[in-house]
């Protein structure tokens, strides 16, 4: 189980596994935003992707890996890596706009480079924002510390805003190994990935997801994503009908056995990931998009049009391959109870 430093390693490393993926788009830098079906003939499909955020690299290899290794009768379909660009790093995002990777090695080494080459937009004590090219790039997050449609953003309205990995001691995500991608919406509001899923307008990596399970009606989705801390939660969705919303409780008290079961770590009885989540038994989580605002993301979105969604968070503080086979893990449950709800 292999962390992949860059997105060809990995359309590499599925090569030799000899299941060609279907490209669904090209990113701005022209990568192939590509999907890979294994699994049965039977419907209804089930849908894994992950990688909207480029930091969170267990839920990437996890969903390589379950291309092959999850058993099932019904169809599957894994886009295991939504933003190619952000996996590639922070020096790799850079290139785009400088013509060549820069050596970075320390936060002054790129805040330097960002301002002899970029037009500062902002900067305080923690952040710098310059845009070069057709990016925006900052030295740390702006997610959620803004007001929509400030005037320093207007530049890069519709635009992203890169910034790097910075936290010591992730396996698999290194100061700069990654570059975290933001994108500022039409109203000039600093999102990311893993919204606009309702919203007409929507950067490349979304139209091409939802244009996937348009076409596949999934009727289970699996988000796999990692949080800041060293344990295991995941966040269920609120089903339309009262037979879905049966089956999305079975599936949730499943993971959460099986989990526990391998002894992996559930996080502690006052955790709480947001405000707009409400508890259920320990390490569930049901998320209210309504409260958080923001649009859908793509578990939200998933429960809105086609069924049982859920985003998987294991917790980036312990080991990779503890975490990869906790994601797989937490997977491979979910598809067991959905299956006996065909069966
Ligand atoms: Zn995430």
């Amino acid at each position: 189980m292999q962390i992949f430093d860059r997105y060809t390693n990995l359309l590499d490393w599925t090569k030799c596994k000899e299941n060609h993926p279907r490209v669904l788009g090209r990113t701005l830098d022209g990568s192939p935003i590509a999907c890979w079906q294994s699994g049965g003939d039977k419907k209804p499909a089930i849908f894994i992707s992950a990688g909207s955020h480029s930091t969170e690299q267990a839920g990437v290899t996890a969903a390589v890996e379950l291309i092959d290794q999850l058993e099932t009768d019904h169809q599957i379909y894994v886009i295991p890596c939504r933003d190619p660009m952000g996996m590639n790093g922070f020096p790799y995002v850079l290139s785009l706009s400088l013509g060549e990777e820069p050596e970075l090695g320390s936060v002054e080494d790129s805040e330097e480079i960002l301002k002899d080459s970029g037009e500062v937009l902002y900067q305080d004590e923690e952040t710098l924002l310059v845009i070069i090219g057709e990016y925006g790039y900052s030295t740390s997050g702006l997610y959620g510390r803004f007001f929509p449609g400030e005037a320093f953003l207007e530049p890069l309205v519709g635009r992203r805003i890169f910034f790097p990995s910075s936290a010591e001691g992730i396996e698999g995500t290194a100061p700069f190994q990654r570059a975290y991608t933001l994108v500022v919406s039409p109203t000039g509001e600093i999102l990311h990935i893993n919204r606009f899923h309702d919203t007409p307008w929507a950067p490349v990596e979304v139209r091409c997801t939802r244009r996937l399970m348009a076409e596949i009606q999934p009727g289970l989705t699996l988000d796999l994503h990692e949080y800041g801390g060293d344990a295991f939660w995941f966040s269920a969705r609120h089903q339309q009908g009262d037979d879905d919303q049966v089956w999305e409780q079975k599936i949730a008290d499943g993971i959460i056995q099986t989990v526990v079961e391998s002894n992996t770590k559930l996080v502690e009885e006052d955790y709480l990931p947001g405000s707009f989540f409400t508890k259920g038994q320990p390490g569930v989580f049901w998320l209210n998009p309504q409260q958080r605002g923001e649009g859908l993301n793509l578990a939200d979105f998933a429960a809105n049009q086609y069924g049982l969604s859920f985003t998987i968070e294991t917790g980036m503080q312990s080991g990779f391959q503890h975490r990869v086979r906790t994601s797989m893990l937490a997977a491979q449950t979910a598809v067991n109870v959905f299956e006996r709800r065909y069966a």
